[in-house]
């Protein structure tokens, strides 16, 4: 469904964006492959996505901290591709501590990872979806997009605010063939979520067993945690022809979470 389309997923050498990823390459998507990681295992990921799928995939080890970085990224996709025609904005990180403990420059992290670095890759990407009149962007936002959970208070106000930004992107370009939507899932079993767990179970005197039953899965009405390859199925098809008019949605893919 992508072949000849290029994919930018921003933080995929893990969890979703790694499933986003294989899922376009799976469907004929080039791939630029962006995330920390160990080089060797980076290599061998781009190597076996390439190879399994015959896609070019290449890898771009960009800060999601650094905006100059990230549009350096972009540009690079650009002049080796074309243009990116897809564009997932989907690296974050998380830290929970109350308001008042919150450490400054972790709020800053957040903000800049989750937030801005989708303003900065959009705003990087989009001439090139312009003039092909074409384009999909895809924010991986959060459940904490649409309703707050205490001691998440930068992760939930990045949320948030990445929603509102796809809102805006959507708005002006809805007549240049290109969408913005957000995807908001539930709690999905990735490093970020296994991470924290030990803190949450700190910040409120509990035991990791009782975060994962009383805090984690109390919130999704299924009991079940997201899985991935959901997630990743709804990035596809926002990508398709099918999806054309689907954009500034903010779409919840969270077990029934939001709905109560
Ligand atoms: P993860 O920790 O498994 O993956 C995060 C990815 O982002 C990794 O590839 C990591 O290297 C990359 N990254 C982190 N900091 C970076 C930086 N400064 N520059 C470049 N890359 C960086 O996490 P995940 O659960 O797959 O999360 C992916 C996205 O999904 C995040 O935006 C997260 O907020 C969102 N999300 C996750 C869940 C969940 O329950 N796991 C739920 C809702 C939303």
């Amino acid at each position: 469904m992508l072949k000849g389309k290029t994919a930018l997923v921003t933080g995929s050498t893990s969890g979703i964006g790694l499933g986003i990823a294989t899922r376009f390459a799976a469907e004929g998507a080039n791939l630029v492959l962006n995330g920390f990681g160990d080089a060797a295992e980076i290599e061998a990921l781009r190597a076996k996505l390439a190879a399994q799928y015959k896609v070019t995939v290449t890898y771009d080890g960009a800060d999601m901290l650094k905006p100059e970085t990230i549009a350096a990224m972009v540009r690079k996709a650009i002049e080796r591709f074309g243009a990116i025609d897809v564009l997932v904005n989907n690296a974050g990180i998380q830290h929970v501590a109350p308001v008042d403990e919150f450490p400054i420059d972790k709020w800053d992290a957040i903000i800049a990872i989750n937030l801005s670095s989708a303003f900065h890759a959009t705003r990087a990407a989009l001439p090139a979806m312009k003039k092909k009149k074409w384009g999909r962007i895809v924010n991986i936002a959060s459940a904490h997009a649409l309703v707050a959970s205490p001691f998440k208070s930068a992760y939930v106000a990045a949320k948030h605010g990445l929603a509102g930004f796809t809102k805006t992107v959507a708005l002006e370009v809805a007549q240049q063939g290109i969408t913005a939507n957000a995807i908001c899932p539930g709690y999905v079993r990735t490093p970020l979520v296994e991470k924290q767990i030990p803190d949450q179970a700190k910040a409120r005197g509990i035991s990791e067993e009782a975060v994962v039953r009383d805090v984690i899965l109390a919130a999704q009405p299924t009991k079940q945690f997201v899985k991935v390859e959901e997630i990743a199925d709804l990035a596809v098809f926002l990508c398709s022809e099918g999806a054309a008019s689907i954009t500034g949605a903010i779409l919840s893919i969270d077990g029934g979470w939001t709905a109560g």
